[in-house]
Formats: C-alpha cells, structure tokens, sequence
C-alpha cells in the first residue's frame, strides 16, 4: 500500500490499489502543474485514494478534456493525475509518498519537451 501527504499536512491518503508503472513525464503542462521539469507520477489500479484526513481539501483542475489534476487547495500540492477515459487508473504524484517510492520507474513520458536546464542522467 502506498501512502502520502500533500506538504502542509492537511491531506493524508492511502492507495490500496495495484501499483502498474512508474514514469517521469515532461509535458509542458507537467512542468506547469509542478513548478518542475517533470511529473513523476506512478500508476495505481482500482480507482484510487482513500483520504484519511483533508478530502475537503483536495480541488480538481481540468487540465484537459479528460485529464483530471488533484491538488490541495491550501499548500498547492499536487497529488495526483487523472484520466476521466480511464476510471480505473490514479496516477499519484511520487513527492508526495511517505515513505519515498522505492520501486523502478519504468517510463518517460514526452522527452521531445524535456527541459534542457534538468541535470543530464
Ligand atoms: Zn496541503
Ligand atoms: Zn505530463
């Protein structure tokens, strides 16, 4: 089980759902969304977080069609990405597990965008 927090505390969750793949996504609305050269995120089957504390806090923003960001609306932390076309699919954001995510990651996503200021690997 994954869990994490957003960084003023007031959101924590659990995700119980299976952990698919991880990746570092370098889409330019990414790097808005973070403030960051990319969106780590990894992917968790079953739809979802559970909110032990602060799911009043958690604001949506329609950064596409289908695409679905969630953050908490007092410190701005992004918590996850969604997909409406896929239900069954939560991408949560990696900065926000405790403990750190500890598996691989598998992807990266929309290198042709990639900053060039991002140490190289
Ligand atoms: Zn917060
Ligand atoms: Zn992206």
């Amino acid at each position: 089980m994954l869990k994490g927090s957003c960084l003023c505390g007031g959101v924590v969750y659990h995700a119980d759902g299976k952990v698919r793949d991880a990746s570092h996504c370098y889409c330019t609305m990414c790097q808005k969304g973070h403030g960051a050269g990319a969106g780590s995120y990894v992917n968790v089957g079953n739809a979802g977080l559970t909110y032990e504390r602060g799911a009043e806090l958690v604001t949506e923003f329609a950064s596409s069609e289908a695409g679905r960001r969630g953050f908490c609306r007092v410190c701005g932390s992004t918590l996850y990405w969604r997909s409406t076309r896929e239900p069954d699919n939560i991408a949560i954001a990696l900065g926000t597990l405790e403990p750190e995510y500890d598996g691989p990651v598998q992807r990266e996503l929309y290198t042709d965008t990639k900053p060039a200021w991002l140490p190289k690997a």
